[in-house]
């Protein structure tokens, strides 16, 4: 047993923010490794509540994966300790009240997270120990001599990635066991966010991302490389929220999917973008909300066509299939989510920024990094080295949804329209059109990308 210089127990703290997980945990691993007792925290942080980061689906994915990680230490002889208020005013309470020798936390991109570990340094010390990776399928040390360069752009980061061999996971400890302590309670959804979450939310927490994972390894990765730009969710592994709340380890998903196969090697791919945009987010963490690569846009103030994107009344059946998805199910394919924020700032030319919230407020697994710096990608102001692409929603809907299924699913008022009929309403007779009781569209596509096109060659001849 460790003893601390007055005889007591050693005891350390591992501080869990969004890798809630038992397996393949460093956090956990060496803080449980430290010490004869672990505090396994969580502090439900009132200042990240008041800035409005969950929406009913993340708080109940949130609110599972913290009951089911409370599970899983219990199985192994501890439990989650949950205190409300600021991580730098709870932990300093617990270093008076226990022996602790450590306090093990997660190093994170965003600049929330940048300034919660700082805070933590200025109240711990060197007692703090920051784990950098826990997020990531790579760690960047392999990928980066120096910490403070970040890649700029993905394939040449991408074959650097493929080459690091994936690292083994760690086993989840056993035989945790807690100091005396009130454990606290474990909070529920509406405590990080009030209102309805939606139907059909996937289950969170680290058991029901690994039983994801395991269908995903069986039958659903076969066939990824033809299916995965899709606009039906299926075809893909959805495991997006686990990774974000870090039920799952990238590093894990990683090792288990492997690149033995083309469609392993199409979803390593996938994985690569998540830390691509993370190590861009970490080393610039302002790009959450300040372009990464302006291009001097002046976008247009246009509030009703905004509200029409919103809730999906643009007259653009597949635009609008995505809009009502994304608000029922709190989920959309990447396909769908690429061509919905092309929609909004390329034909629109409406700013990116107002996309993101409206993303971030209703998605699941939203995530700044691979939100934000995804909406920079496809409004021209981010890593994309084609900033002005578009994406025509019309060929996207033939190509992509050729039948029209997806949007008869989710739009309603043109359920009774048959076959691709349903992309173009506005080639319906007119007295059918009239009963369908659905919008006209907000802009003609031609005039609107014709403006875009133009604007931009305007801005690059500015620049000379
Ligand atoms: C405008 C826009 C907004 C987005 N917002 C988010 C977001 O908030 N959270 C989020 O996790 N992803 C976001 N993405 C990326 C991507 O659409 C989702 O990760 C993916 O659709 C989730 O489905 P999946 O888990 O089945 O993905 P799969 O195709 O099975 O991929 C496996 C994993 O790789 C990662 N991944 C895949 N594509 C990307 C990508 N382009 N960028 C970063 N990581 C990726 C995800 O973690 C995903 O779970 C966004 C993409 C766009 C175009």
């Amino acid at each position: 047993m460790a003893l601390c210089e007055g005889g007591e127990m050693a005891v350390s703290i591992a501080l869990f923010t969004r890798d809630l997980r038992v397996h393949d945990n460093p956090v956990l691993v060496e803080a449980s490794a430290d010490a004869d007792r672990v505090i396994p925290l969580y502090v439900l942080d009132e200042r990240l509540v008041a800035t409005g980061f969950a929406n009913p689906n993340r708080a109940a994915f949130l609110a599972d994966s913290l009951h089911d990680l409370h599970a899983s230490l219990q199985a192994r002889g501890a439990a989650l300790v949950v205190r409300r208020g600021a991580p730098e005013a709870v932990v300093p309470e617990l270093l008076r009240q226990h022996e602790v020798t450590r306090v093990h936390v997660a190093a994170d991109a965003s600049a929330f997270a940048h300034g919660r570990e700082q805070r933590l340094r200025d109240v711990v010390g060197d007692r703090l120990v920051v784990h950098h990776d826990v997020h990531r399928a790579v760690a960047s040390s392999a990928l980066q001599s120096d910490p403070a360069h970040h890649d700029k752009v993905f394939t040449p980061y991408f074959q650097k990635w493929s080459r690091i061999p994936p690292r083994p996971p760690l086993p989840a400890p056993t035989g945790l066991r807690l100091p005396p302590l009130d454990v606290g309670a474990l909070p529920e959804a509406e405590e990080f966010c009030a209102g309805e979450p939606a139907e059909r939310l996937p289950a969170g927490g680290e058991t029901a991302g690994r039983e994801r994972l395991r269908s995903w390894l069986g039958e659903g990765i076969v066939g990824f490389a033809e299916q995965a730009a899709g606009l039906l969710t299926r075809t893909t592994s959805q495991l997006s929220p686990y990774l974000h709340f870090g039920c799952l380890s990238g590093a894990e998903v990683r090792c288990a999917t492997g690149d033995a196969t083309e469609d392993a090697r199409q979803f390593a791919r996938q994985l690569a973008w998540r830390d691509f945009y993370d190590q861009v987010l970490a080393a610039r963490p302002e790009v959450a909300w300040e372009d990464y690569r302006g291009q001097g846009d002046r976008w247009r103030d246009a509030p009703d066509e905004l509200l029409a994107w919103q809730e999906g009344r643009t007259g653009y059946p597949v635009v609008d299939a995505a809009q009502r998805q994304l608000v029922a199910e709190g989920w959309l394919s990447n396909r769908a989510r690429l061509l919905s924020a092309s929609f909004l700032c390329k034909t629109l030319y409406l700013d990116w920024r107002p996309g993101a919230r409206f993303f971030l407020r209703h998605l699941v697994d939203g995530d700044l990094a691979a939100n934000q710096l995804n909406w920079q990608w496809m409004a021209g102001t981010g890593t994309d080295t084609r900033p002005d692409r578009v994406m025509d929603p019309l060929w996207q809907a033939e190509n992509h949804d050729p039948n029209g299924d997806y949007v008869r699913r989710c739009v309603p008022e043109l359920r009774s329209v048959a076959g691709p009929a349903v992309h173009r309403p506005w080639d319906l007779d007119p007295v059918v059109r009239e009963g369908l009781g659905y919008p006209a569209p907000v802009v003609d596509l031609e005039e609107a990308h014709a403006r875009f096109a133009g604007t931009r060659r305007e801005l690059r001849s500015r620049r000379g």
